[in-house]
């Protein structure tokens, strides 16, 4: 593909001089399909019961992918709450227009925040009597009972109430009046091990643990409280760990957590990474390529500079590991991955010119590139590889 630009010849008013008025397919960018998103979450929810929730957890940007347009195609899917993180991205989608519940997912201590997420219709997640306290205040200053959800921790050690006192707090807690306890839950630490169905496993007496304290705070036959548990490792597993609602990340973004996974799920990614070639040369034989020069060439080579390198999140350790693809052909990259660019070999290739577009993730034919592969490549997890592009890559939307 030549480059598409038009020539506009010289005229200075046509070339912009604000941030907003550069192409976002000028360098390297990604391209988000709110569609696959909704599709994903509609097939999710078809492994639910009727009456179970699809809680859509679109915390660090809807991982990587834009959280407005994440919430908006997995409402459209179905999914009747959203999860974030923190009080800005609550806010954030509150700003958007967004109206379903939101819950954060993070812990709020201050009182100063916790007014603001009650101002902002956002429920907190509380871990202690402490928080619940300076809540029941705030629902009393302003008249109001404020919407929370309790955590309580059954294996992950980190958010939530210990577990051996939660009975006894919560019979506590039932007591403030200026609090609607809208959900309780839990969070499992190991569902995506393999074992996670062994009846020994971690996830297993978690599910256990989580099971016997809700048998012991004795909640009446019909409660409004959403108990939940389930990420989507969780909610692939078994039924068992539905609950009245799953929370749901990485599965409705198109990737399993789960090696085992189910045949008739058909997830589809929703994000792919495109890159602009930005200079070809020709190298010699025997000649090193990039930071180091580790990579020398073997024989006469054609090299693709392309603008993107890891300070827009590419992990640098997959340097000379992966491939980019053009045309429905795959080329390798080689060399150190830089700040800025990095090189691909292109020998052999006529059709590719600078200011072709190539493909890091996602599909042309019958070549795909995955983020769990990178993952597994530089051994760290598709959560993490999502949620590294930075700002520097413009997302823009396909549908
Ligand atoms: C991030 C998160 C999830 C979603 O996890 P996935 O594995 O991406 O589905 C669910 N619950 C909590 C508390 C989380 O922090």
């Amino acid at each position: 593909m030549q480059i598409q630009q038009k020539d506009q010849g010289f005229n200075f008013d046509q070339y912009p001089t604000f941030k907003k008025d550069i192409d976002p397919k000028q360098r390297a960018w990604i391209e988000v399909k709110g569609k696959a998103i909704e599709t994903n979450v509609r097939q999710l929810r078809t492994k639910l019961s009727k009456f179970c929730q699809f809680m859509a957890v679109v915390k660090a940007d809807g991982y990587g992918h834009d959280a407005k347009v994440v919430s908006d195609f997995a409402i459209k899917g179905g999914a009747s709450q959203l999860g974030v993180a923190t009080l800005k991205e609550g806010i954030k989608l509150r700003s958007f227009g967004v109206k379903k519940p939101i819950l954060i997912l993070g812990n709020l201590y201050t009182k100063r925040d916790l007014i603001i997420s009650f101002r902002n219709d956002l429920m907190p997640t509380i871990s202690s009597i402490r928080e619940c306290l300076i809540c029941n205040n705030i629902g009393k200053h302003f008249g109001f009972k404020f919407s929370l959800h309790l955590k309580v921790d059954t294996g992950m050690s980190r958010l939530g109430f210990e577990s051996n006192k939660f009975v006894q707090q919560f019979e506590k807690i039932k007591s403030f009046e200026n609090i609607s306890i809208e959900g309780i839950y839990s969070h499992l630490s190991s569902a995506d091990e393999d074992n996670a169905l062994d009846p020994k496993s971690i996830t297993q007496l978690q599910r256990l643990k989580f099971n016997q304290l809700l048998k012991q705070i004795n909640l009446q036959k019909n409660h409004e409280i959403k108990i939940h548990l389930a990420n989507s490792a969780g909610m692939l597993l078994k039924k068992d760990f539905h609950f009245h609602m799953v929370r749901v990340g990485l599965s409705m973004y198109g990737y399993s957590p789960l090696d085992k996974i189910e045949k008739n799920l058909l997830l589809k990614p929703a994000l792919f990474l495109k890159v602009k070639v930005a200079f070809i040369r020709t190298l010699d034989s025997g000649v090193g390529v990039s930071y180091g020069g580790k990579f020398v060439t073997s024989r006469k080579t054609k090299l693709a500079i392309l603008s993107i390198g890891y300070a827009d999140g590419v992990p640098r350790n997959l340097s000379g590991k992966i491939n980019v693809i053009y045309n429905n052909k795959l080329y390798p990259q080689v060399g150190s991955i830089t700040m800025d660019q990095m090189m691909v070999d292109i020998t052999g290739s006529n059709e590719i010119r600078i200011g072709s577009t190539m493909i890091l993730l996602g599909s042309d034919g019958d070549k795909t590139i995955s983020p769990l592969e990178w993952a597994r490549k530089s051994n760290t997890i598709p959560w993490e590889i999502l949620c590294s592009f930075k700002n520097r890559l413009p997302r823009v939307q396909i549908d």
